[in-house]
């Protein structure tokens, strides 16, 4: 038994989908899309910058 939402094993396992992106450093590059779902490297040239993003960085 378990409390909370048992997603480790699910994810990590097979092919990782997120890596370390170049420019914010954060794991969120997504190696398929080939962007980086933090700061927007890839997609666009400029920072991206979310409030969502910034407060769970916080938070952890
Ligand atoms: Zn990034």
């Amino acid at each position: 038994m378990v409390k909370g939402t048992p997603t480790m094993g699910l994810r990590g396992r097979g092919k990782k989908l997120h890596i370390a992106c170049r420019r914010c450093g954060h794991k969120a590059f997504h190696i398929s899309r080939k962007v980086c779902a933090f700061c927007g490297f890839g997609k666009s040239t400029k920072l991206k910058k979310y409030a969502w993003a910034w407060k769970r960085r916080d938070k952890r």
